[in-house]
Parts: C-alpha cells; sequence; structure tokens
C-alpha cells in the first residue's frame, strides 16, 4: 500500500497507515484517489491547492501528546 492516499474529489492528503472512519475514503470512487508514496509529489500537491487531512495525517489522536506552550 501506498504510504499516502490522495482524495482528488476533496484535495485531500491522507495518511494511509492511519486513515480512519472521519476520513470518508470509502465514499471517493477509485478513479478519485490514487496512492502516493513520494513526499515531492505530495508537495507539488500542496503547491496545487491540496490540503493534509485532519484527521489521520498527523496519526492516531490518542497517541498524539498535545503541547501547550
Ligand atoms: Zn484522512
Amino acid at each position: 500500500m501506498a504510504k499516502y492516499l490522495i482524495d482528488h474529489k476533496h484535495k485531500r492528503i491522507h495518511r494511509s497507515a492511519f486513515v480512519g472512519d472521519k476520513c470518508d475514503l470509502p465514499q471517493i470512487p477509485l478513479n478519485k484517489r490514487t496512492g502516493e508514496d513520494f513526499e515531492e509529489k505530495i508537495n507539488i500537491l500542496m503547491v496545487k491547492g491540496y490540503e493534509y487531512c485532519q484527521f489521520c495525517y498527523d496519526g492516531p489522536p490518542l497517541l498524539v501528546n498535545e503541547v501547550h506552550e
């Protein structure tokens, strides 16, 4: 499986390992999502207006330590 999953319908970049129910990926037609392994390609997509998925890109919420400065 590719490292990243690109939702071309919503222009969202998911982290394959952490994709969850909130990502709504099953709703996206197969021809509207692609896998990607290279960060260079991700950077190009970002320039085109794609965004990181807030639900999975940073990993599972339970494992994230929230640091407040
Ligand atoms: Zn996601």
